[in-house]
C-alpha cells in the first residue's frame, strides 16, 4: 500500500484518468464489435429475396407450406419457420413443432410492413437467438417468414475479444501504475530530502545544505533554500559586525566624555582646560546623537514611518550648505570640494532636510575614504528634461565589485574597524526611493567612487525649461 501524500495523489490520478479512458475505449469498441457481428448476421438472414408466387404450386396446406420452407432456406445454421398473420407456426425447417403462438418483437414489425428483428432467448432451450421476420404473400393469403439463428458462437467470440481486450486494459493499467509509483517517487525522495534539510535549518544549523542536482522546479526550490541558509548565515554574519562596530563606535564617546567628566570634577583646572574638556564633551555628545538618530532614522524607514514635509527645493542651494557643514571635515585632511551646479537652477520636489541628510551621508564617507589633499566634485547635470542628476565624486580607496552590490545592504561595512554603522546607504537609498528617485553607484578599486543621485524635476521646472 502507498503511503498517503503525494505519491499517492500522483498515482491515484494517473490510475484513475488511465482506468476511465480505458473504460470509455473498451466499451466503444466491444459495442462496435457486437454491433458489427449482429449486423451481419442480420444482414445475412435478411439476404434472401421473395420468392414469386407462381412458383409454389397450389396445394394441399402442408405440402404448400413445406414447399415455401424450401425455397427460403438459408442453411443449416438457420432455421426458418412459417407463420400465419397470428403468430402461429404453420412449418418449420426442423420439423420441430412449437404448439404456442410466438409473440417475440419481431412479429409485429413483420407486421407493420418493415422486417422484424429480434434478439433474445428461445423459449423452452433458453439459447441466445437472433429472430428475423418479413410478411409474404402466397396465392393472395399472408405469411409470416422466420429466420432463427444461434447467437451462442458469435457470443462466444466476443466473450474471447471482450477477455483480450480486459487483458490489454489490465497490463496498461499496470504499465500506468509501474510508470506513475516512478514518477511519483522522482518527485517524493527528493523532497523528503529538502524537508529533512529544512527540518535541519528550522533547528538552526544554516550549515546543513541541499545536496544533489535535482530537475525543474524541485532544483530551484532545493537552490534557493540553499540561497536562503546563506543570506541568513551573511545577514548574521553583518548583525554580528554591527553590533561589535556600533558598541566600539558607542564606546569611544563615551570613553571621552567620561574621561573628561572625571577629570574636569576632580578640579584644579584653569578656564582653559576647563573650556577644552567641555568642548570635547560635547563633541562626543554630538557624535552620539547622530549615531543615535542614525538608527532612529532606520528603523522609522523600516517602518515606512518617516514623515516627509515636502516642498520645493533648489539643489544648488542644498549642496552649498551640505558643504558648509562638513567643510571642517574636509579642511583636516586638506580635502577640496567642488560643486560645479550646472548651467541653471535645478528644483525639485522634496524634503529638503531629508536630502540634505542624504548628500552629507554621501559627501561624508567621500571625505572618510578619500586620500589627505585629494579633490572630491559635486555636480548637478541634466539627464533630460524631467532629471537631474547629482553626483559625488572622489578619488579615494575605492569599492570592489563584489562589495558594490552589497554597500546599499543594512549594516553592510567593508571594513567594520573604520567606524560608521553601515546604515548610511541603506537610508540614503531608501529616502531616495521616497523621493522617487534612483542611486547608482560606480566605483573603481584605489580610483574612487562615484555615487549619482537622479532625481525628477518639478513639473514647473519641465515647463519653464521648454519655453
Ligand atoms: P558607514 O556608516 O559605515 O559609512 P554606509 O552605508 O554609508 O555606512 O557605507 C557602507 C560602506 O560602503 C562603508 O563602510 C564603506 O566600506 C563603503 N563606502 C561607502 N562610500 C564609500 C566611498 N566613497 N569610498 C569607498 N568606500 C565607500
Amino acid at each position: 500500500m502507498i503511503k498517503k501524500g503525494i505519491s499517492r495523489q500522483i498515482v491515484l490520478h494517473y490510475f484513475i484518468v488511465v482506468f476511465l479512458a480505458l473504460l470509455l475505449v473498451e466499451l466503444v469498441f466491444l459495442f462496435s464489435m457486437r454491433t458489427y457481428y449482429y449486423d451481419s448476421i442480420y444482414n445475412y438472414l435478411n439476404s434472401s429475396t421473395d420468392v414469386p408466387q407462381n412458383y409454389i404450386s397450389d396445394q394441399s396446406s402442408p405440402v404448400k407450406y413445406q414447399e415455401i420452407i424450401q425455397r427460403y432456406e438459408l442453411g443449416d445454421t438457420v432455421e426458418v419457420q412459417l407463420l400465419d398473420t397470428q403468430g402461429n407456426v404453420l412449418q418449420n425447417s426442423t420439423n420441430f413443432r412449437v404448439d404456442k403462438p410466438i409473440q417475440t418483437g419481431d412479429i409485429p414489425q413483420a407486421l407493420a410492413g418493415s422486417t422484424g428483428r429480434w434478439i433474445g432467448k428461445q423459449a423452452g432451450t433458453g439459447e441466445n437467438v437472433m429472430a428475423v421476420t418479413r410478411q409474404i404473400q402466397v396465392n393472395g393469403d399472408n405469411y409470416l417468414v422466420r429466420y432463427v439463428t444461434s447467437l451462442e458462437r458469435v457470443n462466444q467470440k466476443l466473450l474471447t475479444i471482450t477477455m483480450v481486450a480486459v487483458g490489454v486494459g489490465a497490463a496498461v493499467l499496470i504499465i500506468v501504475l509501474v510508470v506513475s509509483l516512478g514518477l511519483a517517487n522522482s518527485i517524493v525522495r527528493p523532497l523528503n530530502n529538502i524537508i529533512g534539510v529544512s527540518t535541519l535549518m528550522a533547528k538552526g544549523d544554516f550549515n546543513a545544505r541541499i545536496k544533489g542536482n535535482y530537475p525543474h522546479e524541485i532544483g530551484e526550490l532545493a537552490s534557493t533554500l540553499n540561497y536562503m541558509a546563506e543570506e541568513i548565515i551573511r545577514s548574521n554574519q553583518i548583525k554580528d559586525d554591527f553590533i561589535s562596530s556600533i558598541s566600539h563606535e558607542l564606546r569611544t564617546p563615551l570613553t571621552g566624555i567620561k574621561g573628561w567628566s572625571e577629570t574636569l570634577v576632580s578640579g584644579g583646572f584653569d578656564p582653559e582646560e576647563t573650556k577644552l574638556g567641555m568642548s570635547i564633551i560635547s563633541k562626543e555628545t554630538d557624535r552620539l546623537i547622530g549615531l543615535v538618530e542614525e538608527m532612529l532614522d532606520f528603523s522609522k524607514l523600516q517602518q515606512n514611518q518617516m514623515k516627509m514635509v515636502i516642498g520645493e527645493v533648489n539643489l544648488k542651494e542644498v549642496l552649498q550648505e551640505t558643504m558648509l557643514n562638513v567643510w571642517a571635515k574636509a579642511e583636516q585632511k586638506k580635502i577640496q570640494l567642488k560643486l560645479e551646479p550646472g548651467a541653471r537652477p535645478f528644483i525639485v520636489q522634496a524634503d529638503g532636510n531629508r536630502l540634505k541628510q542624504v548628500f552629507l551621508n554621501i559627501v561624508d564617507n567621500a571625505i572618510k575614504f578619500s586620500p589627505e589633499e585629494s579633490t572630491i566634485f559635486i555636480m548637478l547635470t541634466e539627464v533630460s528634461p524631467e532629471r537631474v542628476r547629482i553626483s559625488i565624486q572622489d578619488a579615494g580607496i575605492g569599492i570592489s565589485q563584489e562589495h558594490l552590490e552589497k554597500v546599499k545592504d543594512r549594516f553592510f561595512q567593508v571594513n567594520p574597524n573604520r567606524g560608521g554603522t553601515g546604515l548610511g546607504l541603506a537610508i540614503t537609498q531608501q529616502i531616495v526611493q521616497l523621493h522617487n528617485g534612483e542611486m547608482y553607484i560606480d566605483s573603481e578599486i584605489e580610483k574612487g567612487t562615484t555615487v549619482m543621485i537622479e532625481l525628477p524635476l518639478t513639473k514647473q521646472q519641465e515647463i519653464l525649461q521648454l519655453t
